[in-house]
């Protein structure tokens, strides 16, 4: 296949010249091809899509700021949409988070939370610079955020440059004490670390990895006593993912810092926020200008992505999004107990609206040689999904009908056989 286009994609090896269908409208769970053919989103377009594609109201909110106010500097100058996500995100975030920064990503709002974890401690004179980390964490892609995520074939060569970090072993089944232990050491150790950072409940690239909310508590109690900062990443975990607005909530943890992107607009559009205590934000006041929060980008609180957040928020408050996930949860408890039953596939788990299994492969592991056999296979059947590694998974939607999820199981269910059987 000789290619035509000059785009360079993301995490996509051209050698290999897989299909790259081009995608010319979506509605709700649907995606429709150039070719007219029709796919089912079964990972909300990488996990960014809550409610559905194109949301009336918040596409209705995008389309009326872009002829109201576009773009301002959000340096000295600020505008009404980015007040009132502020102002909201305030009010449903776990308590004692009182200052917002915004930015454009997941990767972003995760830099933004490691810096001002280390500015917090420069601008109070106590030299700490340790991050503790959780194994098969994913934080995001730019240098920091790579950083403090899983090492392996994704960052070999950027190695020598990313920053060294501690690491806490997953607290898998059976084994949370272990990393309980491991934190509680780090935190006590002569460097006292600045700051750990999680992903709240479910590990997502590491393979929808899954531990319980009393862990979570406890990681957080542990930090807490050491005065070792807490940066919940819920870029995946928020926005209903898990059953609850946040993740954090299941714990009844409140962390120091909390990092959004994702669904805050719904998916239609870019937008990050990284919420921060007063304590942090009050080391960052002064009337020293060498101590102010050194960031930002262009696109700060852009006020058209702010408008879809505002949308969002307005959603979230007048619906009942979470009885939409939980009748997503309870049609993904029913498509994987009938998965399950193949002596192929193993430990099957759910949380919120994400449900995965995993297949027994030799290769386990991202690049097992099934992830984009079964992705090709399931883009003919028409699902777009995207397993990780061994994993496959599904994070729909929240409109995701029951008749659809059931479809979508008995098109992987048909898919898995020969493979499983070794004939794929
Ligand atoms: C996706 C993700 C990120 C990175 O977000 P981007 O918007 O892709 O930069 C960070 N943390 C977690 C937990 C994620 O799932």
């Amino acid at each position: 296949m000789t290619e035509v286009s000059p785009i360079w994609y993301p995490f996509t090896q051209h050698g290999l010249n897989e299909a790259v269908p081009r995608i010319v409208s979506a509605s709700g769970a649907w995606l429709t091809c150039a070719d007219g053919t029709r796919l089912l989103d079964c990972i909300a377009s990488w996990w960014v899509i809550t409610h559905g594609h194109c949301e009336p109201r918040i596409a209705a909110a995008v389309a009326a700021q872009a002829s109201v106010l576009d773009q301002i500097i959000f340096a000295g100058y600020s505008h009404p949409q980015a007040d009132a996500v502020a102002q909201a995100l305030v009010d449903i975030a776990p308590e004692g988070l009182s200052r917002v920064f915004f930015s454009d990503s997941g990767s972003t709002a995760v830099e933004v939370g490691l810096k001002m974890a280390l500015g917090y401690w420069h601008n109070r004179g106590e030299a700490r610079h340790r991050i503790l980390v959780l194994e098969h964490s994913y934080h995001g892609d730019t240098i920091g955020a790579m950083s403090v995520g899983e090492r392996g074939v994704f960052n070999a060569p950027y190695a020598p440059l990313l920053f060294d970090v501690a690491t806490v072993p997953f607290p898998a089944a059976g084994a949370e004490q272990v990393s309980l232990d491991r934190l509680e050491a780090l935190c006590a150790a002569p460097e006292t670390p600045a700051a750990f950072i999680v992903e709240p409940l479910v590990l997502g690239s590491g393979g929808m990895l899954i531990y319980p909310p009393h862990v979570l508590r406890a990681m957080h109690e542990i930090c807490a006593r050491h005065g070792v900062l807490f940066i919940a990443d819920e870029v995946m975990t928020g926005w209903g993912r898990t059953g609850t607005l946040f993740a954090c909530e299941q714990a009844g943890i409140a962390p120091d810092l909390l990092c959004l992107a994702k669904g805050l607009t719904g998916g239609l559009v870019p937008l990050a926020a990284t919420l921060a205590t007063t304590e942090i934000f009050e080391a960052h006041r002064s009337t020293d200008r060498a101590r102010m929060f050194f960031h930002s980008s262009s696109f700060t609180a852009n006020p058209i992505c702010c408008a879809a957040a505002n949308a969002n928020l307005a959603i979230w408050r007048e619906e009942d999004v979470l009885g939409r996930v939980a009748a997503l949860g309870a049609a993904l408890d029913r498509g994987l107990a009938a998965l399950a039953t193949d002596p192929a596939l193993r430990n099957p788990r759910r949380i919120g609206g994400i449900g995965a299994i995993d297949l027994e492969v030799k290769d386990a592991g991202y690049l097992s040689d099934v992830a984009p056999i079964l992705r090709a296979r399931a883009l003919e059947k028409g699902l777009l999904l995207r397993p990780l590694g061994n994993t496959i998974y599904l994070m729909p939607p929240y409109c995701t009908t029951d008749d659809e999820v059931a479809a979508a199981f008995d098109t992987i269910g048909a898919l898995i056989e020969p493979l499983a059987r070794g004939a794929g």
